[in-house]
């Protein structure tokens, strides 16, 4: 849809905020509703998701990747706003959940620099359902709130499998995605993708299954340093 035709739907459909049906001038979420996340203020063990107050892995230190989420599934806002974007395809949900995850980790003692920002993929066949892919929506915002590159064909999904939300056990969820993502074969060849830090995004993350294998890709193709962020975590 161009610009005009966007700027004639808002004279038809008003927009409301997702969340609690509020009247907006734009935007996707109301004040209130944003104020209402209650972000993390710590990031968690990619391992077994327990907080890392002192941003040191204690627990599981051989763990390859520090995990952050903005913020956690149940909260209402988070939860409404991501099921907008993947199940309603409302792109502009991606806007307030990039800017969350943003704040969220701009407040951890991280220095940004000489990161890239990749996205986890998603096949071609949920592509095709979805038109986008929700996660580089997110990415995309982020990097550029952070003046940081957005590498989004880094890696790539080729092996389409049942969505991670339907796999009742966390063994099985590992087992789901193994051998399921590639850095994408082009890539080496493109300059900026020798990067050694990685800032990797998500949506949700549930039992870390998805980090682990995408954080594993990574490190295998000689990334040192990656924090895997998503913007809620449902336990
Ligand atoms: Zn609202
Ligand atoms: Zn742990």
């Amino acid at each position: 849809m161009n610009m005009d035709a966007g700027f004639l739907m808002d004279l038809i459909f008003p927009a409301e905020c997702l969340v609690c049906g509020t009247r907006l001038a734009r935007g996707t979420v109301c004040g209130e509703c944003r104020l209402g996340i209650a972000p993390h203020r710590t990031a968690f063990c990619g391992t077994c998701g327990a907080p890392l107050p002192g941003f040191r892995n204690i627990c599981h230190p051989d763990t390859p990747y520090i995990m952050g989420a903005a913020g956690d599934y149940r909260n209402e806002t988070l939860r409404t706003l991501i099921h907008a974007l993947k199940f309603g395809r409302i792109k502009g949900a991606a806007v307030p959940l990039a800017d969350v995850l943003a704040h969220y980790f701009a407040q951890l003692p991280i220095d940004h620099r000489g990161f890239i920002v990749v996205p986890v993929p998603i096949s071609k066949e949920r592509m095709r359902e979805r038109g986008f892919n929700q996660s580089a929506l997110i990415a995309e915002r982020f990097a550029r709130f952070f003046g940081i590159p957005h590498e989004k064909d880094l890696l790539v999904r080729a092996v389409h499998r049942r969505p991670q939300s339907e796999v009742p056990d966390r063994d099985e969820r590992h087992e789901n995605v193994r051998g399921c993502y590639a850095i994408h074969p082009r890539a080496e060849r493109r300059p900026g993708t020798d990067a050694r830090k990685v800032v990797l995004i998500d949506d949700v993350t549930t039992s870390g299954a998805t980090f682990a294998e995408t954080a594993g890709i990574l490190r295998s193709a000689g990334v040192r340093k990656i924090f895997a962020l998503a913007v809620a975590k449902a336990v």
